[in-house]
């Protein structure tokens, strides 16, 4: 199968799983994850009309983005990985969308950064909703009151929440989790589902799903 059919199929199945849950199919985002692929990998996805496109390292992104934001108009870049507070500039600078803001240091950064950038950076907050010790996300308990202290203590403008439930357990029960945790931060966007359950998520609410592989191919 080309990238094309593939990039179809997920269309697809997204607009399916919306209609199923009597939602609107533009309702949600398709972010196609391009990390570790290159730029000739990644053309052919834009070739196809998708613009909207998620990585998950500051440093590898920088090494493509820059040159196919170039050739085409429109890119929205997601950053969907862990973000370390000295990389805080790079990624303020580079990404339109940042997926992994869990922690007070890494919210400080970004909202020092982007004031001195002058630059608006869409921000979602990382929940590691099966407390996962070695995953990223602040726990669904200490949600509501992390989002209030990005809100008031740094005046940043929250989006939504973001998780990515353990690969070993039914996801459903966390996206349903997200879902209630953003009702309580009075937040409307989620992002959830990945190639294995996108469309689990979108009939879960989720309103931009992260797919990788399902588009692209294994890493
Ligand atoms: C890699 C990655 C994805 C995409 O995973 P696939 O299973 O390839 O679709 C989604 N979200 C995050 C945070 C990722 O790191």
């Amino acid at each position: 199968m080309q990238l094309q059919d593939r990039l179809d199929e997920v269309r697809n199945r997204m607009g399916k799983a919306a209609a199923g849950a009597g939602r609107k199919p533009e309702a949600v985002t398709l972010v196609a994850v391009s990390k570790t692929f290159d730029a000739d990998a990644i053309r052919p996805a834009i070739a196809a009309g998708q613009r909207v496109f998620g990585e998950n390292r500051v440093q590898e992104a920088q090494g493509k983005w820059p040159t196919l934001r170039d050739e085409t108009a429109g890119i929205e870049l997601h950053l969907i990985g862990p973000l370390q507070s000295n990389k805080a500039a790079e990624a303020v600078a580079l990404f339109d969308v940042i997926e992994t803001v869990d922690r007070e240091k890494i919210a400080r950064a970004i909202a020092a950064e982007m004031t001195r950038q002058a630059r608006a950076v869409r921000l979602y907050v990382q929940v590691n909703t099966g407390l996962e010790p070695q995953k990223a996300g602040i726990a669904p308990d200490d949600t509501v009151a992390f989002v209030s202290f990005c809100r008031d203590e740094l005046g940043l403008t929250v989006e939504g929440l973001m998780c990515i439930p353990p690969a070993d357990e039914n996801p459903g029960p966390h996206f349903a989790l997200l879902g209630k945790l953003a009702a309580r931060c009075n937040l409307d966007k989620l992002s959830m589902g990945m190639s294995g359950d996108y469309d689990v998520a979108v009939g879960l609410g989720a309103t931009s799903v992260r797919v990788g592989s399902a588009i692209f191919g294994t890493r």
